[in-house]
């Protein structure tokens, strides 16, 4: 089994619904993903996944996506003045915790075909939630 992991790193704003805490209000983070993939075969360059390709299909996205953006739960009252503003959000059926943004970029991997493992969000230089399945 071999594995590869690659790390991108993005800056995104957030608040979390239905949440006795700081988390409450709209704050910031710069946070950093963990793409793990694996599997067993090589290819003839004895390479399971090409670092450059993977960073330029997930990058990519969460550039699109995730970067420099305001991720809010659908019936967060803040969507609807951020978007009359032409601010970026974007919309999470759940609250956008580490463990959802986390969901969100493994989604996105599975849709692409990548031998994806496990994708880990590190919210802080200290804490990260990680999902797989
Ligand atoms: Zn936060």
């Amino acid at each position: 089994m071999f594995k590869v992991c690659k790390e991108i790193t993005f800056c995104y704003g957030h608040r979390l619904m239905s949440y006795d805490g700081p988390c409450m209000h709209p704050h910031g983070h710069n946070g950093r993903a963990e793409i793990h993939l694996k599997g067993d075969t090589l290819d003839g360059r004895y390479i399971l996944f090409e670092f450059g390709d993977l960073k330029e299909i997930v990058k990519t996205w969460i550039d699109d996506t995730l970067d420099h953006r305001m991720l809010l739960r659908k019936d967060d009252p803040l969507l609807e003045p951020l978007r009359k503003l032409g601010e970026p959000v974007t919309v999470f059926d759940v609250n956008p915790t580490a463990e959802a943004i986390a969901q969100k970029i493994y989604a996105y991997c599975r849709e692409k075909k990548l031998p994806i493992e496990e994708v880990r969000v590190w919210e802080t230089e200290s804490s990260f939630a990680s999902y797989r399945e």
